[in-house]
């Protein structure tokens, strides 16, 4: 029930967990993340449970830190709270994280479609049709956030959804419909979060989101697009309360 986005030149480990904390009002039952880390590998790490379960095994066997990454809390709603089923999910090559809040209300017919295709699921969640999704796209050309704006025009439902690509290392993508997002804007840094907790310990400025539009946040630079890839106009605003 949290999300949070980052891609910039602090320890994107520490921003994540700091903001998914910040989220926690939101209630939830796992976490997870994904980084790219300064070796240019995307690794990931989900358990069920509270976020010190999550922190208290990154403690444990630490996992290659950067400077993009997203961080997830999750409400199961399609599987049950499990390590498994704890976001992110992965495409089927591993190179793409994706994380995801909400419901997509039609993924039985499109994991269907995806099984006779001959991939093959690791959870029981609707989230990881998506990732398989955005995977398979993202083999079809344009980028990643063209291939997101391909797989979530297929998608009905609520989402808030986040992606990385290791071969995309400085970017952060982003979906919303009925779900909300909001960004961040950092000096050589920008964030993506549920909401403005995620980030507001790092910066009060603040750009709107609208329905159906997608995102990509690097260090320097946020497009804001429809799912067309058409730019649209953003509104930006000023949090006014204190970390
Ligand atoms: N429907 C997804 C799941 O059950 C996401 C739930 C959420 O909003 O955290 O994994």
């Amino acid at each position: 029930c949290g999300i949070v986005g980052y891609v910039g030149s602090n320890s994107s480990l520490e921003v994540l967990l700091g903001g998914l904390r910040r989220l926690e009002y939101r209630g939830y039952d796992s976490a997870g993340v994904a980084v790219i880390g300064v070796d240019g590998t995307l690794s990931t790490r989900k358990r069920a449970g509270k976020l010190a379960v999550l922190a208290d095994d990154l403690e444990a066997s630490p996992m290659a830190d950067g400077q993009t990454g997203i961080g997830h809390t999750r409400w199961a709603t399609h599987g049950g709270p499990t390590d498994v089923n704890a976001h992110p999910h992965l495409s089927a090559d591993g190179r793409i994280a994706l994380i995801h809040n909400g419901i997509i209300e039609n993924f039985a017919g499109l994991k269907q479609e995806l099984l006779d295709d001959g991939f093959v699921f690791d959870s029981e969640t609707d989230t990881e049709v998506a990732a398989k999704m955005l995977g398979r796209e993202y083999e079809a050309g344009g980028g990643l956030a063209a291939a997101l704006g391909r797989v979530v025009s297929r998608l009905d439902g609520a989402f808030t959804l986040l992606a990385v690509h290791q071969d995309e290392p400085g970017v952060v993508v982003g979906a919303r419909r009925n779900s909300p997002l909001v960004i961040g804007l950092g000096e050589g840094e920008n964030f993506l979060g549920s909401d403005v907790a995620a980030f507001v310990e790092h910066t009060h400025r603040a750009l709107a989101i609208g329905q159906d539009q997608i995102v990509v946040i690097t260090a320097d630079e946020v497009t804001v697009t429809d799912f067309d890839g058409e730019p649209v106009e953003t509104h930006e605003f000023e949090v006014s309360w204190d970390a």
